[in-house]
């Protein structure tokens, strides 16, 4: 049982990201003070998003300068705070050296921000974002889960620096953690591990997320001819931020929580956002068959390989949710509405036009 007194800071890693601008807004509406740590507290139109937040609100923001790779660079923004929040880490496909622009940030990051944790004698409880990424690679993977089902039981153990790199980093990442909590009894560890976050963008031209290039590529036409029926899970952002501050508040809250609303594939994704953008936007209608794929994928896209096709594509992935929902009392938002949401800030920013 961990109890955080809401008078003192907590800190949220990342600050400047997707997911973490929702909760970031929960925890301001609450009431709370917020050491958002950051990687350049004086770009303030990265931090225009986060300041509009705090307005009507009894909460309270401060920066500080931090980044993954520079040992002890968190121990200022840590100072009193009883609860950290883990969420900075890159979220990216598309790299170019896998082991520096993925594994050595989530790894050695998490290394770094657990070790001033270690220092930091008022922090009770660190919540940390995985991934369904550290539970599986490829939907394929559910069919050797118990039940055909995933759950927070099982682990990655077929990513690596080759093959999706980053769902090898964010396994690393969560091994880590657990094996440094394991190592003292002060602090307790819970980890949110969620799928695909979709949902809308608080600051949509500046986020970096890997979540927004997906949406993108749904309604750019990229995707016209057809999109894949690539076996994934869906949740939207605001859920998986009430996640993260339900894990930091809830005293009973323990271990791993699969953070996940549906088990879907990129077709319905796509499927969902046709009745209302249809007309104007390029939104695929149908299914690209899985030999087309197998023959073109890796010719128009480094990441669809004939391996990753095939342990994917046509292959229901599912996860059991009920241990969030049982344990924090989480509802999940119905996946038209996150896909909606999501599309509609695109087309308000303009980053998507009609035709
Ligand atoms: P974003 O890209 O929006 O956020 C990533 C954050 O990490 C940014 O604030 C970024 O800072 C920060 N960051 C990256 N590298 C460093 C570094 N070297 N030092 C300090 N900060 C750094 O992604 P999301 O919000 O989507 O992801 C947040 C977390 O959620 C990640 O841990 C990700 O793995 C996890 N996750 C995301 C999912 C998704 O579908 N989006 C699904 C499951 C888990 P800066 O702004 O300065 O670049």
């Amino acid at each position: 049982m961990t109890t955080i007194d809401k008078t003192k800071p907590v800190m949220v890693t990342g600050a400047t990201g997707y997911i973490a601008g929702w909760l970031i807004k929960q925890l301001v509406e609450d009431g709370l003070t917020v050491h958002a740590a950051v990687r350049n507290p004086a770009d303030e139109k990265k931090l225009a998003h986060l300041n509009a937040l705090v307005k009507g609100t009894n909460g309270k923001i401060v920066y500080f300068k931090s980044d993954l790779l520079t040992p002890g660079s968190y121990a200022e923004a840590m100072k009193d705070c009883e609860l950290v929040f883990h969420l900075a880490s890159p979220f990216i496909l598309d790299v170019k050296n896998p082991q520096r622009d993925l594994i050595d940030p989530a790894l050695l990051g998490t290394a770094n921000v657990l070790d001033a944790v270690n220092k930091t004698s008022s922090v009770k409880r660190v919540v940390l974002t995985s991934s369904c990424a550290a539970i599986y690679t490829d939907a394929i993977d559910c069919l050797s889960a118990k039940g055909g089902i995933l759950t927070e039981e099982n682990w990655n153990t077929t990513s690596s620096l080759e093959y999706q790199p980053y769902s090898y980093s964010k396994t690393l990442a969560e091994k880590k953690a657990w094996e440094i909590v394991g190592q003292q009894s002060r602090w307790d560890l819970v980890t949110i591990n969620p799928s695909l976050v979709m949902g809308p963008m608080l600051d949509a031209k500046g986020t970096t997320s890997e979540s927004l290039n997906i949406l993108k590529q749904i309604g750019d036409g990229t995707m016209k001819s057809g999109v894949p029926e690539m076996g994934i899970g869906l949740v939207d952002v605001r859920d998986v931020a009430n996640a993260h501050f339900l894990a930091g508040f809830t005293p009973t809250a323990k271990g791993r929580y699969i953070t996940s609303g549906y088990n879907t594939n990129f077709f319905e994704m796509a499927l969902a956002l046709q009745p209302k953008y249809g007309k104007d936007f390029p939104i695929p209608k149908n299914k690209l068959p899985k030999w087309l794929l197998m023959l073109i994928g890796p010719m128009v896209n480094k990441q669809l390989t004939r391996k990753y096709i095939k342990n994917n594509v046509g292959i229901d992935w599912k996860a059991d949710n009920s241990k969030i929902k049982k344990e924090l009392g989480i509802s999940f938002r119905p996946m038209t509405q996150t896909m909606e949401d999501a599309f509609q800030v695109l087309v308000d920013e303009k980053i998507l036009l009609p035709r």
